[in-house]
């Protein structure tokens, strides 16, 4: 089922309040990830060993209990057309743009048919909006044609809707649906697998199978939010906080700032 709900009238993303805006106080001036204050991350080593990865784990669930998807929708179909707007847009966009999209167009059936014209206007701030329009129209067509008008389950059909590869149907499988089917590898947990040395594959594909050995698959769900949240906050691509990171001991990555 999809996380968000409505709070008086108004949609709104699961955990996206601002006491989940930064990661708890505890995890970011206090112990190290799992507890490892003195020896820490050097008496785990590298690599994912189990240890470690459990301690990565324990330290991104101190400081991001509330971990969730940031776009904000009520369906798994919304939660689907925000994905493939995304793709190279910032969530606060989407979000922006989605709010008066789902509005006029509120199922598969209504974008699947809707003017392309109109629409790439609509969604022109969030980039590529050509190419977007095509993608949301051919897979809203299908969903109604071909599915129902409901949004598939499984890994194998959603990649048969366009412009769906499988970050963006393990968003919706994981996010909409609460199927662990694999880990969202974005840009963010691309990043920060390789700085906490959980892979040494920069092929997104590679990553996801790296990860699903190496955590276990009841976390994979939060374990992609939380790295998400992780990178967005602290460990930025050009400038990482490290003096913030709770998981700093841990991490032997050349791009540290400390
Ligand atoms: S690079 Fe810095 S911010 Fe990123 S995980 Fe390592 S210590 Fe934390």
């Amino acid at each position: 089922m999809a996380k968000s709900k409505k709070k008086n009238g108004k949609k709104k993303a699961a955990g996206t309040g601002k006491s989940a805006a930064r990661p708890t106080k505890t995890a970011r001036g206090g112990a190290t990830a799992g507890g490892h204050k003195s020896a820490g991350g050097l008496a785990l080593g590298r690599g994912p060993n189990p240890a470690r990865v459990r301690a990565i784990l324990q330290g991104l669930d101190e400081a991001y209990p509330e971990a969730s998807c940031e776009l904000i929708h009520e369906n798994p179909f919304e939660l689907l057309i925000s994905t493939i707007l995304s793709a190279q847009c910032t969530d606060v966009t989407v979000n922006m743009v989605t709010k008066d999209l789902f509005q006029k167009y509120p199922d598969a059936r209504a974008l699947a048919y809707a003017d392309p014209r109109a629409l790439e206007q609509e969604i022109r701030p969030t980039g590529f909006f050509r190419n977007k329009t095509k993608s949301i129209m051919g897979a809203s067509k299908k969903i109604v044609e071909e599915f129902g008008g409901k949004v598939p389950q499984t890994m194998e059909e959603l990649l048969t809707l366009p412009g769906v590869a499988r970050k963006t149907a393990n968003v919706v499988l994981g996010s909409g649906f609460g199927i662990a089917s694999g880990v969202v590898v974005d840009t963010h947990v691309q990043r920060l697998s390789e700085r906490l040395d959980l892979t040494k594959n920069t092929d997104p594909k590679k990553i996801e199978q790296d990860l699903m050995q190496t955590i276990p698959q009841g976390k994979w769900i939060r374990f992609s939010h939380q790295l998400i949240w992780h990178g967005r906050r602290v460990c930025n691509a050009r400038k990482p906080k490290c003096a913030e990171c709770n998981l700093e001991r841990l991490c032997h990555s050349k791009d540290k700032t400390i």
